[in-house]
């Protein structure tokens, strides 16, 4: 067996959480891990702290990088991780004893690559959480069967030594002792090869494993599938099979109804003659009873107009006779006999009313003063009555009447103006700031001013 080989039988890995060892592994167990032969379930979906270590013939730890190590859902590791841990071991710094003078130690803060430091962590190095004592007792431990051998051989000078210590004759006893050891040095080689065989074919065999099993899962899923895909043709199939049943319970019912419905006309064909006749019958005596009904209706009707007629012709009349009434008494007034007497007897009618004072009314105006006096009183003074009526206003109540912008009067007292045709709205009924003159004035001087 090589020196490498021997070299690389003493290392392993452990997995370390809050300074406990949770697991350990020889290097070769751990490869299998790398290879997903087999997988971690403690650490699924979690993100290990490892120690990789190397130990010497007398199982003491030599070297030591803490790295970490991400596990998916199912426990195996990133297939991506590819860390060089004998690179980091061989080129670390010193580091504690560990029972061998000062080890190799390669930490994030004492990485001997700078690009690997994300990928390592740093142990603490005092406390009760210390993971170096642990791993140290651990190691002395020996779980992980270790081979041990003696400490470093003296090489050849010594085993020349010892050779020439026998060819002189120098105690039997340490010949002896000297070929013991050599036979448990022999031994311990084949047994290191047979353990690392066994750790081969061990891992072959879970390799073999792992296929055989992943087979199967893809056997299985493609058996899945096939069944999926018969239940859904089986599915389709049944859907089919049930609008057919469907369709021809429909058909069938279709054709038991045309069956009944010819049959019907069949026996209305028979009877045709007779029916035909009883229709026309009851068809006629409807008709006539209609016919009979409209009839009656409209005689209704033209008897109602006839009295509205009559009723409009009455009104009308009477209208009439009250307008001939009314003409008949005003002939009668105007030409009243009495008044004509008064008026022969030298009777003059007087009549008083503001703004026309004293004025006399001739007998034949009598019944137009009597009609509207105030009409009378405004044509006697010659102006038009909307013109009276406004003199009348301010005769009554004499103050400006100019509206300001909130809807109110002025309401300053102005002069009455004696008589209605010297009367002028506007002018006569406002005070002198809202006189229509004054303000056209005002306008003027404005705009000669401007
Ligand atoms: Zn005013």
């Amino acid at each position: 067996m090589s020196l490498v080989n021997a070299n690389s039988e003493r290392t392993a890995v452990l997995f370390l959480a809050q300074g406990r060892v949770l697991r350990q592994l020889r290097y070769s167990e751990f490869e299998a891990v790398l290879d997903h032969v087999g997988a971690m379930g403690e650490f699924s979906s979690s993100q290990a702290q490892a120690v990789f270590i190397e130990i010497d013939g007398s199982l003491r730890v030599v070297a030591a990088v803490f790295f970490i190590l991400e596990f998916d859902t199912r426990g195996y590791p990133d297939p991506q991780w590819n860390l060089p841990l004998q690179l980091l071991a061989s080129q670390a710094q010193p580091g504690p004893d560990m029972g061998a003078g000062p080890i190799r130690l390669a930490t994030r803060s004492r990485c001997p690559v700078s690009w690997h430091r994300d990928q390592l962590w740093d142990p603490p190095l005092t406390g009760s959480a210390n993971p170096f004592e642990t791993i140290a007792q651990l190691v002395l431990e020996n779980r992980l069967g270790m081979s041990r051998c003696d400490p470093p051989a003296k090489g050849r000078t010594q085993l020349a030594a010892d050779v020439e210590q026998s060819r002189y004759g120098v105690g039997l006893s340490d010949s002896a002792t000297a070929l013991r050891r050599e036979e448990r040095v022999r031994l311990a080689r084949r047994l290191r090869a047979a353990r690392g065989k066994v750790a081969r074919l061990r891992i072959d065999q879970e390799k073999q494993l792992v296929e055989l099993h992943s087979r199967h899962r893809r056997q299985l899923l493609e058996l899945e599938q096939a069944v999926a895909s018969l239940q859904l043709q089986l599915g389709d199939e049944q859907r089919v099979s049930s609008q057919l049943k469907q369709s021809l319970d429909a058909q069938a019912e279709h054709f038991s109804r045309m069956r009944n419905l010819i049959s019907q006309q069949i026996s209305t064909l028979e009877n045709g003659g007779q029916l035909g006749q009883q229709l026309g019958e009851e068809f006629n005596v409807r008709l006539d009873a209609a016919t009979a009904e409209l009839q009656e209706q409209l005689e209704r009707k033209d008897v109602e107009l006839f009295y509205q007629d009559g009723e409009i012709k009455c009104l009308g009349e009477k209208v009439a006779h009250l307008e001939q009434q009314k003409v008949e008494l005003e002939k009668k007034l105007a030409g009243s006999d009495f008044l004509h007497e008064l008026s022969d007897a030298g009777v003059s009618f007087v009549a008083v009313q503001p703004g026309a004072g004293e004025f006399r009314v001739p007998l034949e105006d009598i019944p137009a003063y009597l009609e509207s006096p105030l009409d009378y009183a405004a044509r006697y003074c010659y102006v038009d009555i909307q013109h009276y009526r406004a003199w009348l206003e301010h005769n009554r109540k004499p103050v400006c009447q100019e509206a300001s912008g909130n809807g109110k009067l002025c309401g300053l007292p102005v002069h009455r103006c004696g008589s209605p045709a010297t009367f002028e709205p506007g002018e006569s009924d406002r005070c002198s700031q809202h006189k229509a003159s004054s303000l056209t004035l005002r306008q003027v001087m404005q705009s000669r001013g401007a």
